[in-house]
């Protein structure tokens, strides 16, 4: 699904990725953990090819594609989705068309036929439901006052109607409460397929009692410094990360 070799990205001629590498194949959850500032977000950024994220060194391949020639948009349409992805407000444009768009461009690139406005109110209804949103929230601007948690249940049911082959959250900075957190893991939950993929950043083990990752990185100083199974999150819990050797940045 991704490969990711020895990856180096700048922002503001400052070197944030320094040699990062990761595998990941269909169907696996990786989680990916670590000290602030040491480049997680960073990594879900320069994947998704947002401006100002520069790549300097490294190979990046999705599906067999090499994903750094691709414009943001093309990666998109790859099936690469980065929650967070759509943080602005667009005032005048409901979610609920904004997302009819987006889900039947997905579906082009796909080679499938467009879902018309009942098919697609369907389906909305049924996220919706999933991520305990009332349904006159698809009526609303694009997150034109969202709080917090409407935002990460948002986020999430885009996630589900987009259908995306691999997904990257990043739940890092967000005051997860244990309701947005159980969205969180029930929307990767229920998404988990032998060809669908995610990447899920995050601070908290708690949310890895909800979401069984196959496999889990400490990211420290801008490369993996260690890799393991779901018992790594754990032992990172108990002993912090200066034991990994990476060294923390200043706190973001
Ligand atoms: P993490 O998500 O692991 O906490 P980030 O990827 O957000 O870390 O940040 C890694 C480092 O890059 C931090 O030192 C941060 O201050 C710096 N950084 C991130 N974005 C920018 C930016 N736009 N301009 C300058 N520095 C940045
Ligand atoms: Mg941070
Ligand atoms: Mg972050």
């Amino acid at each position: 699904m991704l490969k990711i070799h020895n990856l180096h990205a700048k922002v503001e001629d400052k070197t944030i990725l320094k040699g990062l590498s990761l595998e990941i194949k269909p169907g696996e959850v990786h989680a990916i953990m670590g000290p602030n500032g040491a480049g997680k977000s960073t990594l879900g950024y320069v994947l998704s090819g947002r401006d100002g994220y520069e790549v300097i060194d490294g190979q990046v391949e999705l599906k067999g594609k090499d994903l750094l020639e691709l414009e943001t948009e093309e990666r998109a349409r790859e099936g690469l989705f980065l929650a967070f992805q759509y943080p602005v407000e667009i005032p005048g444009v409901s979610n609920m068309e904004f997302m009819k768009e987006s889900v039947n461009a997905m579906r082009e690139a796909r080679g499938e036929e467009p879902l018309s406005a009942a098919e697609f109110l369907k389906k909305a209804k049924e996220a919706c439901k999933q991520v305990h949103l009332p349904l006159d929230f698809l009526k609303r601007g694009v997150n034109e006052g969202f709080s917090g948690g409407e935002k990460k249940r948002n986020e999430i049911m885009q996630m589900i109607l987009l259908e995306p082959s691999l997904c990257i959250l990043d739940e890092s900075d967000s005051g997860l409460d244990i309701d947005a957190l159980q969205v969180v893991a029930d929307g990767v939950n229920s998404q988990r397929s032998p060809e669908r993929s995610f990447i899920v950043v995050t601070h908290y083990q708690r949310l890895l009692d909800y979401i069984k990752p196959d496999f889990v990185h400490i990211l420290a100083d801008g490369k993996i410094v260690k890799s393991g199974d779901a018992s790594l999150a754990l032992e990172v819990e108990k002993e912090g990360y200066a034991w990994l050797g990476g060294k923390a940045q200043e706190a973001d």
